[in-house]
């Protein structure tokens, strides 16, 4: 069955096609939203390399620097807005039988453009959650953190005292294991009928590996990226332009036969 004999969207349908659509979005994606990405001199904050910050290493050197900085990125994603890209993805979520978003962005843009939380894995973590640095205790601390603005000291866990620490994937790693379950139970399902890799430039292994497998059996590849990525090759369309421009019109043009058909 080709993709283009498939529905989105269709409840009517008295077939049972599955329509399946991965989608991988990266820092690209929330750029256009104002927040700043760790690649080039833009993305550097009192003229330190987040990428020296966002380490186990740095946390252990220097945790209030470290918490100064992830300070300053929540009030600065609380103050963004999602972009015309977090709105055609969770579009096309809505539009599809079977749907998974698995994110590099720590941000809360894609789930508060209306991506449920069933539907996306955050698979670098949530720079709203607050985890001990020992134990197992984590807290999430939008609203919380939001009353105590100026709250400057290092927090420290309620349970053991250890330092806490933001809730994300810091470089040099391990990925979250249910999230990984996530999106391994979710391809291990089926392959999908199009991917979608956009605003990310791919240099992770398991976002090229993804990619690969959810379009295994002849499935779309459509990368959006301005810039070539390692996938580039591997896709069958490629869009060079910033997601909030691209992703509408593909949203578009996926779901366009809903109309026709409703
Ligand atoms: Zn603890």
């Amino acid at each position: 069955m080709k993709f283009a004999d498939r529905r989105f969207g269709n409840p009517a349908s008295s077939q049972s096609y599955v329509v399946r659509v991965l989608v991988l979005t990266g820092a690209g994606v929330s750029a256009e939203s104002g927040i700043p990405t760790f690649r080039g001199k833009a993305g550097y904050w009192r003229h330190i390399d987040p990428t020296k910050l966002a380490t186990p290493e740095a946390f252990a050197r220097d945790p209030q620097l470290v918490w100064d900085w992830y300070r300053e990125r929540r009030q600065g994603i609380r103050n963004a807005r999602p972009n015309a890209a977090h709105a055609a993805i969770a579009r096309l979520a809505q539009c599809t039988d079977d749907f998974l978003l698995v994110t590099q962005n720590v941000d809360d843009l894609h789930a508060r453009a209306g991506v449920a939380a069933e539907k996306m894995v955050k698979i670098h973590g949530d720079i709203f959650v607050t985890r001990c640095s020992h134990s197992e205790f984590c807290r999430r601390d939008y609203d919380q953190e939001h009353e105590h603005e100026h709250e400057v000291r290092i927090p420290t866990c309620s349970k053991c005292g250890a330092f806490m620490r933001p809730g994300v994937v810091w470089f040099g790693e391990q990925l979250p294991r249910n999230e990984l379950e996530r999106v391994e139970k979710f391809l291990d399902s089926g392959a999908c009928d199009v991917v979608i890799v956009a605003g990310t430039t791919a240099t992770f292994g398991y976002i090229i590996d993804w990619a690969l497998r959810g379009s295994r059996d002849g499935g779309k590849l459509i990368e959006v990226n301005p810039e070539e990525t390692p996938l580039s090759r591997f896709a069958t369309r490629l869009v060079r332009e910033p997601a909030a421009i691209a992703l509408p019109p593909i949203v578009d043009e996926l779901v366009g036969s809903r109309s026709s058909i409703l």
